[in-house]
């Protein structure tokens, strides 16, 4: 089945597809938080939440960061601390309680629930990785291209967000951009928007300056081909609390990917 988003319309987080000269808009949230890891917000009741109001979920714990910095830094070492244990919750208890939530909540034709979860890079950039399989493992990789390689004979998206951070400093870094895992990237959340380094920045939360290198019009001008989304990256636990549309001009074909949506 070939599914065209034409054009590719988003928004927090709206997929428009045409399918047989129909349009079906559906409203999700693939990139967001609850208390699973580092962020606030019972699980259940983000999961509630979202059945009141969207069509497609994927709570999304954090899940890795591969060269976390600061290992030989004191003043740093709370952060380490803060980050790795949270991992080891995920890995010890939490994910279990995830998958199982998932499935629980998921339901065809009415809404429908992912297992995804996030990885951090600094050289990389921050993705989210999105699997079609309810049964899909929580992969451990030692970087952003690793966990691709260990995916791409899955169904899965690895989709890199808050793209506009500085590189190196957890911004998108287009040298790894992989169109057959990354049909689309985050150009919007709370981190603000990352369609350049000019338009509004109405960002409620920063982790520092925006830089035009990883932004949206920067892959456009290197060539490459995608389609756009916007998450909440919502932190407390309340998947879909804000949406906002964004017309542009790209048109992508992600085949059988959404074809199961
Ligand atoms: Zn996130």
């Amino acid at each position: 089945m070939k599914i065209k988003l034409l054009p590719v319309v988003f928004l927090f987080s709206t997929f428009i597809f045409s399918q047989k000269n129909e349009n079906h808009i559906y409203f999700g949230d693939i990139h967001n938080h609850c208390n699973l890891t580092y962020a606030h917000g019972d699980m259940r009741d983000a999961f509630e939440a979202a059945k009141q109001q969207l069509d497609f979920l994927s709570l999304t714990p954090h899940a890795m960061w591969p060269g976390m910095p600061g290992k030989d830094d004191s003043r740093l070492a709370w952060v380490i601390d803060y980050h790795s244990q949270a991992f080891a919750r995920l890995r010890k208890e939490g994910w279990s309680k995830y998958v199982v939530m998932t499935k629980e909540y998921n339901e065809d034709g009415k809404f429908v629930t992912f297992i995804g979860y996030e990885i951090h890079s600094m050289v990389y950039g921050d993705h989210v990785a999105l699997n079609y399989s309810l049964d899909a493992p929580l992969v451990e990789a030692t970087s952003v291209p690793d966990l691709m390689e260990k995916l791409k004979n899955t169904k899965a998206f690895v989709t890199p967000h808050h793209m506009g951070y500085l590189e190196g400093y957890r911004g998108y870094n287009w040298r790894s951009f992989n169109p057959s895992m990354t049909p689309f990237v985050e150009i919007y959340s709370r981190h603000g928007l990352a369609e350049d380094d000019l338009g509004d920045f109405p960002n409620l939360h920063t982790m520092g300056p925006r830089n035009f290198e990883g932004t949206m019009v920067s892959g456009l001008n290197k060539g490459f081909k995608f389609g756009v989304i916007g998450s909440t990256d919502q932190h407390a636990g309340y998947p879909g609390s804000y949406c906002v549309w964004v017309h542009c001009s790209v048109e992508i074909q992600i085949n059988h990917y959404i074809s199961s949506i």
